[in-house]
């Protein structure tokens, strides 16, 4: 675990969620300040700090993220669609150190980015 990492501490259970997919890599909690009807994160149980560090290594870790958010989209019930955005770094307004997966949906979402 990063000290002072909150994803990891979610992952724990030292900090509390409201978690809606688990498995052996990964883990999916809904965002506590919800920017649609459907507003998940995706995250692996390892720490990861940012898209910018997937390499060769924990590409496998991706992978299966990528593997579990159709499974997620279908509990959630978003049959119409739904979008995935990674933000990351500074000019990507990443504010949590834990490479993590947005999942939104359950209305039509804007074309363009904020
Ligand atoms: P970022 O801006 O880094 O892409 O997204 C971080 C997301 O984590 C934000 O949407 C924010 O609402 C969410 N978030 C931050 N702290 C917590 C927390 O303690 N619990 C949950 N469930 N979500 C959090
Ligand atoms: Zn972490």
């Amino acid at each position: 675990m990063a000290n002072d990492c909150i994803f990891c501490k979610i992952v724990s259970g030292e900090i509390p969620s409201s978690k809606v997919f688990e498995n052996e890599s990964v883990y999916a909690f809904r965002d506590i300040n919800p920017m649609a009807p459907v507003h998940v994160l995706v995250i692996p149980k390892t720490h990861i700090a940012s898209a910018d560090e997937i390499d060769a290594e924990n590409a496998t870790l991706v992978a299966k993220i990528f593997e579990a958010i159709p499974k997620i989209a279908a509990a959630e019930g978003l049959t119409n669609g739904y979008r995935v955005i990674t933000n990351c770094g500074e000019d990507g307004c990443q504010s949590v150190k834990h490479l993590h997966f947005h999942l939104l949906g359950g209305k039509k979402l804007p074309e363009t980015l904020a």
